[in-house]
């Protein structure tokens, strides 16, 4: 049996919820949105270790106000993140130390997740290598020339909305990883990277498979998100 990680991100800075406090931070039913991720991967039985990866200057934060009072005892490392997505990713992934396992990335702005997503994400990547956790788009989506003026328009049966976990077996991601970060540092890679599942199809040797997760898998971004997680927390609390 590999050695199974979690890294989950809160290294961002929230600037489109409009709130003083970064968004992972913001208390929902009486805990911060970060406390419910770790939480099921704390409890989750294939998880051995949880990666936090936080703002620099919140490092100390969170240990001492969100690992320890809650005994997230997987999290051994809380490490500062970096200025874009990616970056705070591959800081996360640095600190591993086995790679024979399989990586949970997951933003930590995703409070929603269950053991339930987490069993079937892991079925899914020891059979297919990566396990992505998306959901069918309801709405007919349009591809647009950066104008606001059509360019095409996908078939909307094969449209998918991509969320997190995205799982992947540990050497290869940070293979991925080192190819991208290489390239970057030669300035050869122009392009603007919002999920790992990317760093994989553009730098990696795997096929990404997407796994059919939920809707109310959503990412907290604006004040309205809000009060939508804190129904979709409270339903599933009862
Ligand atoms: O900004 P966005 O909503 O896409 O962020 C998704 C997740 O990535 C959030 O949990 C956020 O805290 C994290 N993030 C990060 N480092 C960054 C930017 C975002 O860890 N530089």
């Amino acid at each position: 049996m590999g050695h199974n990680y979690a890294v989950v991100l809160a290294g961002g800075k929230g600037t489109r919820m409009g709130s003083d406090i970064p968004k992972q931070y913001i208390q929902i039913n009486g805990r911060p949105v970060l406390y419910y991720s770790l939480s099921v991967f704390e409890e989750c039985p294939f998880i051995d270790e949880i990666i936090l990866v936080t703002i620099k200057k919140d490092v100390e934060y969170c240990m001492e106000e969100i690992v320890r009072p809650n005994d997230f005892s997987k999290v051994r490392h809380v490490v500062a993140g970096g200025r874009e997505r990616y970056e705070s990713v591959y800081s996360g992934l640095r600190t591993i130390e086995q790679t024979d396992g399989y990586v949970f990335i997951h933003d930590g702005a995703r409070p929603c997740i269950n053991q339930r997503l987490l069993d079937i994400l892991y079925d899914d990547v020891i059979k297919y290598k990566t396990s992505v956790a998306a959901v069918r788009a309801k709405d007919t989506v349009k591809i647009s020339d950066g104008s606001s003026f059509v360019v095409n328009t996908p078939e909307r049966d094969n449209v998918w909305i991509v969320q997190t976990p995205q799982v992947f077996e540990t050497r290869a991601i940070l293979e991925a990883y080192e190819k991208m970060m290489r390239l970057l540092r030669e300035g050869k890679s122009p392009l603007n990277i919002t999920d790992d599942a990317m760093v994989m199809e553009n730098f990696g040797t795997c096929k990404v498979r997407l796994t059919e997760a939920f809707y109310g898998n959503i990412k907290v971004t604006t004040a309205e998100d809000l009060f939508t997680v804190q129904n979709i927390l409270k339903n599933a609390k009862n």
